[in-house]
């Protein structure tokens, strides 16, 4: 993985379990706690059982599987000399405390070798990525840009065994459920034969390959594009571009359009209305003095972003940024193959400054600003230094109060003038 954290394909099935709304970063960086959502209950609850020796769990383990179909064989294969991994423990429970801002994020994600090897790889790869278009309706620039993020263009898929990484998160991490199930998705495959288990490796959580699928990801949408019978997101570049591209296509890709643009606000423009929920025809928009995105049928809807506040760049993102957020639930992470996707071309620059005077805050301080958003009655969801849109919509109406501009913004300077009030 190109960032140390969680990988997309991990969020991008909890959010498709938890139902949870779109998150919206402030100064987050993408995959870091500010922007996933909560990974929940601590492990050592007076409530949690005495934690079964991974023999053990692994016999109980090893009936459910079979039973659900995995053969004994491909089982014991799969668990041969499989032992937990406590790096992978390790990596599960940390809780960073400092993030970077989602400027320096960006810059990194758009580094100039990034776009560099990028377009080389679209020429390199234009036949097959026509194809993939033709077949899946879904804009090349935007696939290798995923690539590029996801892997460092298949460079960077991690090295860990995937069975055991998911052994170890199912018999004691945080979410046992969630890696269980992803732990008999990833049996079914070996059991598919599409790959060997030494060479179905990943991330710590389990996300694999080129496109950094978790296995329930993989079994509903990689797909085998070169033909040789096996979805293989390891070893082949047209079956990990095609897979990708099966997954937006189902996520709602609209060829063709683009994910947003930057944006220019009116003076005392109402920052509360830049909100992923707000969705507004580009007409609604233009009235409200929203300016610089032309050449679009004029009720297509949009939200309006603003990734670091009133005070940074603002963009107005169409169905193609959700359909990204679909991938990964970031803002950042769908800005940053956005941005990248054009930059390819040449564009994708941004105008406005970033606010770089100002400090993303840490994770204690985040959890004081909920604690304290708390105290004066709003209500930001229980403290889990997770900004989120609870957090979000308290810290707008605290903002209302003061008479500040309303943009939902977890600011130091709110901080300190929560710290003031009585
Ligand atoms: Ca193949």
């Amino acid at each position: 993985m190109p960032f140390p954290v969680i990988p997309a394909a991990l969020l991008r099935t909890l959010i498709a379990v938890s139902g949870l709304s779109l998150v919206v970063a402030c100064a987050a960086e993408t995959r870091t706690p500010t922007d996933q959502p909560s990974p929940t209950a601590p492990l050592s609850s007076p409530e949690s059982p005495v934690l079964q020796s991974f023999a053990d769990w692994r016999a109980t383990f090893r009936e459910e599987a079979l039973a659900k179909g995995i053969s004994p064989l491909v089982f014991d294969r799969a668990f041969s000399a499989i032992e937990p991994d406590a790096s992978v423990i390790d990596a599960d429970r940390s809780q960073p405390e400092f993030t970077r801002p989602v400027w320096q994020y960006l810059e990194g994600a758009i580094s100039p070798q990034r776009v560099s090897k990028g377009r080389a790889l679209l020429r390199k790869h234009s036949a097959t990525l026509d194809a993939i278009e033709a077949r899946y309706a879904v804009d090349r620039n935007v696939l290798v840009a995923i690539w590029g993020l996801e892997s460092s263009f298949g460079q960077i898929m991690g090295n860990k065994s995937v069975i055991r990484s998911l052994a170890t998160l199912a018999h004691e991490g945080r979410r046992p459920a969630f890696a269980r199930a992803q732990l008999l998705a990833a049996l079914e495959i070996l059991q598919h034969g599409d790959v060997q288990p030494e060479r179905m490796r990943g991330s710590w959580a389990g996300a694999m390959g080129q496109t950094q699928f978790i296995p329930t990801t993989y079994n509903t949408h990689a797909v085998d594009f070169d033909g040789d019978g096996r979805r293989d997101i390891w070893d082949s570049e047209a079956d990990a571009l095609a897979s990708a591209a099966h997954y937006l296509q189902a996520s709602g890709w609209k060829l063709g359009q683009p994910w947003g643009k930057e944006v220019r606000l009116p003076a005392n423009f109402d920052y509360a209305l830049a909100d992923m929920d707000t969705r507004k025809a580009l007409a609604q928009w233009r009235q409200l003095g929203v300016s610089g995105l032309t050449g679009l049928d004029e009720q297509t809807q949009a939200s309006l972003l603003l990734p670091a506040g009133h005070r940074g760049p603002a963009f107005l993102v169409l169905d193609n940024f959700r359909s990204i957020l679909r991938y990964n639930n970031s803002s950042a992470y769908a800005l940053a193959i956005g941005l990248l996707s054009e930059r390819f071309d040449g564009r994708g620059l941004i105008q406005a400054d970033w606010p770089e005077d100002e400090k993303p805050l840490s994770r204690s301080q985040r959890l004081e600003l909920q604690e304290r958003l708390q105290n004066l009655g709003f209500a930001p969801g229980t403290p889990d230094g997770i900004i989120g849109a609870n957090t979000r919509r308290a810290i707008r109406q605290y903002q209302q109060q003061l008479g500040w501009p309303a943009d939902g913004y977890a600011s130091l300077a709110l901080l300190e003038r929560l710290r003031q009030s009585r």
